[in-house]
């Protein structure tokens, strides 16, 4: 890849864009006395703010480039920065309808689109500050519904669910993971078989290796033991659009409309700037809980107030603007340019992964079922390939690609004969393959990852 200039990183000339929107934008106000736009703003100061605060921005990873493959961090579509950009200058709050009209409607538009890619045509649901509330509400209705039941979620599953499980005081256990990372079905059985389950949350793209647990065996046991059954989607939810999905993880996203609640992340996934999460109920009825005295029909009418179905108050117009936008322009549907970016991403991912495996200097896990890829240098013992990963972690990064580690249960690895399992995790490089970019950029990556395996000592050469 041609080395690019600092005039070529970071796309501007979409301003103009913005300016134009911004005129039509006032149009819709003529007839207002005219005001002295921002009049007793002292320019020079805020043009030295900005540039001061540019400056302290540079101290970040490249997170737009495609040589940083390291956590899940892309910025947002231009679409979705300029249309959430736009609407600051009018700053509308979804809470309420007279707080935010317009982007109301927006997001009650946009929040149907997605349901509607979950194979949902009436649905309860709202976007959040992001995954941690959106999840937050959806375990707060689980616990409304049976406030003693126990909620479980793999060993897998995000952190927050433990830790919202405490904040809403409910009682929560961990279950056990198989070597692919998916929720184990035979502990679950066991645990399902002493009692007073009330939800378990199937994780559909964890966040450390994007494993998809196995909806429809939950779906079965939820037949039999009849929990509450919670998609944690926010990761891997517009994996759903994909086409090219090995089997087990399609056969899940395929049973995604039987369950009773998903969450997804439009700031993850759906090309949006951070504070836009989504929650999503199967049934509209739940929406009893959050304002008691309102009937059921009062929640599916089209004059909904955001903030009566949401434990957030004010909450950003300017996400849901951005968000409506995006999907205006990139539909979520399957076979179209949205999905194409997500399938980019897998056969990049699958492409690494095929090296890697090809390569006797490293270690590999099971294949990835999305975007993400984990791995470690070939080592004598597991100690040693760790501090290794260390080493070549910060190699990489001399030499401008920006990798991720992860500390993960040693029995996810392949681990070769004679390689020591000294401790019962291993510390790996993990990449997170997001950008429809990398697939391009795959042999860029390998070539300084290789460089850097060069300037590590240890690993043998095969
Ligand atoms: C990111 C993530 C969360 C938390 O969401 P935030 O948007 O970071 O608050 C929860 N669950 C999963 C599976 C995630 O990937």
């Amino acid at each position: 890849m041609p080395r690019s200039t600092s005039s070529q990183l970071l796309e501007k000339d979409s301003l103009r864009l913005l300016r134009a929107a911004l005129d039509q934008l006032e149009a819709g106000f003529a007839g207002l006395p005219a005001l002295a736009p921002e009049a007793g703003v002292d320019w020079p100061a805020v043009e030295r703010v900005l540039l001061e605060a540019a400056e302290r921005l540079q101290d970040n990873y490249p997170y737009f480039h495609p040589q940083y493959a390291g956590q899940m961090l892309k910025p947002p579509h231009p679409a979705a920065r300029l249309a959430a950009m736009l609407a600051l200058w009018i700053n509308p709050n979804n809470h309420a309808l007279d707080g935010g009209r317009a982007s109301s409607r927006m997001e009650k538009e946009a929040v149907a689109e997605i349901a509607a890619m979950f194979g949902w045509s009436t649905h309860l649901g709202h976007l959040t500050g992001g995954g941690t509330l959106a999840n937050l509400e959806a375990l707060w209705v689980a616990g409304r519904l049976n406030p003693s039941g126990c909620l479980l979620a793999s060993s897998q599953a995000h952190y927050t669910h433990s830790r919202i499980s405490a904040v809403l005081q409910l009682p929560y256990e961990s279950v056990a993971c198989d070597r692919a990372s998916r929720l184990d079905l035979d502990a679950l059985r066991r645990r399902l078989d002493q009692g007073g389950v009330g939800l378990v949350v199937a994780t559909l793209g964890t966040t450390a290796t994007g494993a998809v647990d196995p909806l429809p065996e939950l779906l079965a046991l939820r037949a039999q033991y009849g929990f509450r059954l919670h998609a944690d989607a926010a990761y891997g939810g517009y994996f759903r659009l994909a086409g090219n999905l090995e089997p087990a993880a399609r056969r899940a996203f395929d049973c995604l409309p039987e369950v009773d609640s998903i969450v997804v992340d439009p700031h993850k996934h759906g090309l949006q700037p951070y504070g836009c999460g989504c929650v999503l109920f199967k049934d509209p009825a739940v929406g009893r809980f959050y304002k008691h005295d309102s009937p059921y029909t009062y929640f599916s009418s089209s004059d909904l107030h955001l903030g009566e179905i949401s434990l957030e108050c004010s909450r950003a117009g300017a996400a849901a603007v951005g968000l409506w936008a995006t999907q205006r322009l990139l539909p979520l549907t399957p076979g179209g340019e949205f999905a194409r970016g997500l399938e980019r991403g897998r056969q990049a991912a699958a492409e690494l992964y095929r090296r890697l495996g090809a390569d006797p200097r490293w270690v590999t896990a099971f294949a990835p079922e999305l975007d993400i890829v984990i791995w470690a240098p070939r080592a004598a013992s597991v100690s040693q390939a760790s501090a290794l990963a260390q080493r070549l972690f910060v190699e990489a990064e001399r030499r401008q690609l920006y990798l991720a580690l992860a500390n993960l249960p040693v029995q996810f690895f392949d681990l070769p004969a004679g390689m020591q399992a000294d401790r019962d995790t291993l510390t790996c490089l993990r990449s997170v393959l997001m950008k429809p970019e990398h697939l391009d950029w795959v042999p860029t990556l390998w070539e300084l990852l290789n460089q850097a395996a060069d300037a590590v000592p240890g690993p043998p050469t095969g």
